[in-house]
């Protein structure tokens, strides 16, 4: 199979559920090694440096996909769980909050954590968090493709967007269109 790139749209929340490409047809996982998943919080912005990634944070942070999936899911599928409301907060506590000293008249900001890994996972869950306290919420939508499944915050102005990216869906459909209109 093709190396599927990462979707990275500008929400870390809704970019860690499309992290699981193809949920319709045949999922494929992008983070599901300690290397990827280093690869892809760098890439999100989540980590400064390259984080040190366990197995252990492997599993937290399927797991905390499975349950923001559910919290943003547009359509309410799959239906959220007390279970997946509990990993959500969990995840956010191990938040550890950065603390400003001040040395020869300068400001440092320093966060007290050498787990980067946990530290980008509970940024994920604050922003997913943060996400349902705000409005944009409702505007998570789903690829109109029916065999794409990526999610996008439609921000645009109208909030009429249908694709995940036009270069990619949005294209095939309107060629798929031209093809039905010219046969
Ligand atoms: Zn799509």
């Amino acid at each position: 199979m093709a190396k599927l790139d990462w979707f990275l749209d500008g929400h870390p929340a809704i970019d860690l559920v499309n992290t699981v490409r193809r949920r319709k047809i045949e999922p494929v996982d992008l983070i599901a090694t300690p290397g990827e998943l280093a690869g892809w919080l760098a890439a999100a912005g989540l980590c400064a440096r390259p984080a040190e990634v366990t197995q252990a944070h492997l599993r937290k942070i399927a797991r905390l996909r499975e349950a923001v999936h559910a919290l943003v899911s547009p359509d309410g599928h799959p239906e959220i769980t007390e279970a997946d409301i509990a990993v959500i907060n969990r995840c956010a506590r191990q938040y550890t909050e950065p603390v400003l000293a001040l040395a020869a008249d300068r400001v440092t900001v320093t966060v007290p954590t050498t787990d980067t890994a946990t530290q980008a996972i509970a940024t994920i869950a604050r922003l997913a968090i943060a996400l349902v306290a705000g409005r944009a919420r409702g505007h998570v939508k789903i690829c109109g493709a029916t065999d794409c499944g990526i999610r996008f915050l439609d921000t645009s102005p109208k909030r009429n967007r249908q694709w995940c990216s036009m270069a990619v869906c949005g294209n095939r459909a309107k060629a798929q269109r031209h093809y039905s209109r010219n046969r």
